[in-house]
């Protein structure tokens, strides 16, 4: 850790938010030699965050190149291999996913609580990051049109403190505090999934594949269930935040009543029991292209609205957002030295890196979200897919080629599906 935070010294970067988009933006400027504030809300580390505890292969990437991957490793954690989906008529097939690189297998499913850890303890050691835990923004200071700093009241003893830097980013979730400062609209609730989770044990019928049950009532949201390490499952439930607005159940009663009554899922459950609590938040996703970067500030992860809108994945783009965040704010100080805030056109390399590795897959994964609201759709596709090896096929390349997912856009495509 650099030392104590000082309201003297302007900071190149503060970040608000130690969590995946934080921790990330963090760690990649620090180690290019930038100095850093990194502030959360929380009194201390682990703590819990409701997620589906998914870690992809694109999460592994990012972990790899921190140099965190070894500490989660050391955490329990589930291997991934595959896909399944299940139709709303109960039909199911299984799908490999592709192997993370340099992996034998393509993720893991780690509880947040110690993936989050892994990396707060990884900025926390870093010599040029400095760490101030119980501290939320109220307020931003301003240059002229520039954010230049943040200010707020540390929770421990009620001081009121302020601190400048160069840029701020916002890494702090789907209720981003920076981003309401700023002003930004929130993203429409048709571009927002309601998600909610627990941990069960003595869930039948686990393999090493993920698996989405595609049900009525909440498409083209799913139920999930997610193997964990010791023989857990983390089982869930997202519906789009439009959906629960016409009058649905809430999504814990949607979860229980297809735990207790859904063919496919309840004889999975006759022993099953739920430890600890079930837990809720929102999911912001990537279809809306929420503003992410101005005069002296700029916005990574959920805070940006990245999640992919047909996985509910946000892990991944949340790490990749903070290291293409810190890579343009380390561009943009080495072409101006100094100290004054870094001006909205010298981070248009953020804007382009998301459009460039970001936006292109939540266009293709919008369309996929689109059609799973169609229950025939899902229902044929899964079907014919659980019985023709070349259906099988088709949806293997789908789930793992851009250019595949576009195709099935296509009357051609269902046409082939079709075909006996
Ligand atoms: C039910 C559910 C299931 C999900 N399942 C998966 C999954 O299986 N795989 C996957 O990849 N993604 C999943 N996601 C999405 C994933 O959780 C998010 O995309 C991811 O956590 C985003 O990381 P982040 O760092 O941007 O934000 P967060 O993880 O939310 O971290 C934000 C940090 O900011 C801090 N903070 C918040 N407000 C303030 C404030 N005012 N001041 C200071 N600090 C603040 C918080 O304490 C927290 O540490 C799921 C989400 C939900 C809700």
């Amino acid at each position: 850790m650099a030392g104590v935070p000082t309201e003297e010294k302007i900071y190149d970067a503060i970040v608000v938010g130690a969590g995946p988009s934080g921790c990330s933006c963090a760690l990649f400027l620090a180690n290019a030699g930038r100095e850093v504030l990194l502030v959360d809300k929380v009194p201390s580390f682990p703590r819990e965050k409701v997620c589906g505890d998914a870690f992809s292969g694109k999460s592994i990437g990012v972990a790899r190149e921190l140099g965190v991957l070894a500490e989660l490793e050391k955490k329990p954690h589930g291997i991934v291999r595959g896909l399944a989906l299940i139709s709303p008529n109960g039909k199911r097939v299984d799908v490999p996913f592709p192997n993370a690189e340099g992996m034998p297998f393509s993720g893991y499913t780690i509880a947040r609580m110690d993936t989050d850890e892994a990396l707060f303890r990884a900025a926390e050691a870093h010599p040029k990051i400095s760490v101030l835990l119980g501290f939320s923004p109220d307020a931003l200071l301003k240059e002229g049109e520039a954010v230049r700093g943040i200010s707020g009241t540390r929770a421990s003893d009620k001081a009121k403190l302020s601190f400048r830097s160069r840029v701020v980013v916002g890494a702090d979730g789907a209720a981003s505090a920076v981003s309401r400062l700023l002003g930004l609209p929130n993203p429409p609730v048709e571009h927002v999934y309601s998600g909610v989770r627990g941990y069960y044990t003595g869930v039948e019928g686990l393999t090493e594949n993920i698996e989405l049950f595609f049900i009525d009532g909440v498409l083209p949201g799913y139920l999930w269930i997610f193997p964990m390490a010791g023989g857990r499952a983390n089982v869930g439930l997202g519906i789009l935040s439009s959906d629960l607005n016409k009058g649905r159940k809430h999504p814990n009663t949607m979860l229980t009543d297809a735990i207790a009554n859904n063919a496919s899922i309840a004889p999975r459950f006759r022993n099953a029991l739920l430890s600890g609590r079930m837990g809720g938040w929102a999911i912001p996703l990537g279809s809306y292209k929420k503003k992410c970067f101005g005069n002296g500030w700029a916005l990574a992860g959920d805070a940006a609205s990245l999640v992919d809108p047909f996985s509910g994945e946000g892990v991944g783009n949340a790490l990749c957002s903070g290291k293409y965040a810190a890579v343009a704010i380390g561009e943009a100080i080495a072409k101006s030295p100094g100290s004054a805030p870094l001006p909205a056109a010298s981070l248009e390399k953020y804007g382009k890196l998301l459009d460039d590795y970001i936006y292109p897959e939540m266009v293709d994964s919008y369309r996929l979200q689109r059609m799973c609201r169609f229950r025939f759709l899902l229902n044929l596709f899964i079907g014919k897919a659980s019985d023709k090896p070349d259906a099988r096929q088709m949806l293997v390349n789908m789930l793992n080629s851009d250019e595949e997912k576009k195709k099935a856009q296509s009357p051609l495509f269902y046409l082939k599906l079709l075909l006996p």
